[in-house]
């Protein structure tokens, strides 16, 4: 059993059951949910589709993971509470593999396994017993050690599924108390299964299409891309080879069409004195986006990102050193 201060090469293929049963018991639930709509329903699940996002792509990627700003401990923890009930795991853990996918993006060290088969590198990585680099609780420590003084991070990686079953309880019990056993059961359907399933396939979609397919604007030592219609569907998420370039910029959209709302709602709570030290991107002396890009359709592979990972992660550097496109 490795325990590793290095990643270990490849991942193991066997399924864990646990894993693989709550992802079918999930999908199956969710196929109820038309026999149960409801508008309070369908209005529960456009706001926790929406809290969901402020938790996964504000919270753990932009904020806990890259450090792309700074925001008191209230409104972080609460974008970390958001992000457990997204159902994606504990703030440590989803860092981990995060930090980890971007170390060894597109190579077999990659806990996402970004460069295999569709369906590998959009879910079912998701559910091997052991991914490559993450085989022990202790490989989840040793690239989040800059998280670990956090005792709210801590508290919600711990009790992470204590959430989410108390969440549930909640959703069916507040729908059975206001109008009975069926508006409990559409809550529950359309608030948790409904909604964390779509969340999982949309979020996957980064995994599984924008190391595939799209255009690049920088030259990164993966094979990341930016498609716009993931970036629609992500908030901005989908322009991910500019995050792959630079990683702890904010701003993951970074030419005049590439819209990025996650950024839009960061400026928003910067302006607002919520959020600060907001990272942004950096075109280098008088160079714009466009000007770094060596081609918009290439596949070539250039240097990789010497950021990240948090063991060795300095927190005040500003963005990622990777050689720019062209040069
Ligand atoms: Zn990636
Ligand atoms: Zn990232």
């Amino acid at each position: 059993m490795p325990t590793g201060t290095s990643p270990q090469p490849t991942a193991s293929t066997r399924i864990h059951s646990g894993k693989a049963a709550a992802m079918a018991a999930f999908h199956l639930a969710a196929l109820f949910s038309p026999l149960f709509f409801t508008w309070e329903g369908f209005a529960v699940f456009l706001l926790l589709v929406v809290a969901g996002h402020l938790g996964i792509g504000l919270g753990y990627h932009r904020l806990i993971c890259h450090r792309s700003y700074r925001a008191a401990w209230p409104l972080r923890s609460l974008f970390g509470l958001l992000g457990v009930l997204a159902c994606m795991g504990g703030p440590l853990t989803w860092c981990a593999i995060h930090r980890l996918h971007h170390r060894h993006s597109d190579r077999d060290e990659d806990p996402q396994g970004s460069h295999r088969w569709f369906w590998w590198s959009h879910l079912l990585w998701t559910l091997v017993r052991q991914m490559p680099g993450l085989a022990t609780p202790e490989d989840v420590r040793r690239v989040t050690r800059d998280l670990q003084r956090e005792r709210a991070l801590l508290l919600l990686e711990r009790y992470a599924h204590a959430i989410n079953v108390a969440f549930a309880v909640g959703l069916l019990g507040a729908g059975w108390v206001a109008a009975g056993w069926f508006l409990g059961v559409s809550l529950l359907l359309w608030g948790l299964f409904l909604r964390v399933v779509a969340g999982w396939h949309v979020t996957f979609l980064v995994n599984s299409i924008n190391h595939h397919h799209g255009y690049r604007n920088y030259d990164t030592a993966d094979n990341s891309r930016n498609c716009w219609w993931v970036a629609l569907l992500t908030f901005g998420e989908g322009w991910h080879n500019n995050h792959h370039h630079q990683p702890r910029s904010a701003a993951h959209g970074h030419r005049w069409f590439e819209v990025d709302a996650s950024y839009l709602l960061i400026r928003g709570l910067e302006l607002a004195g919520l959020a600060s030290d907001v990272v942004r991107p950096q075109h280098g002396p008088g160079q714009s986006a466009r000007q770094q890009s060596n081609s918009i359709t290439g596949s070539g592979f250039g240097a990789r990102p010497t950021e990240f990972a948090g063991e060795e992660a300095d927190p005040t550097t500003a963005v990622s050193s990777a050689k720019k496109g062209g040069s």
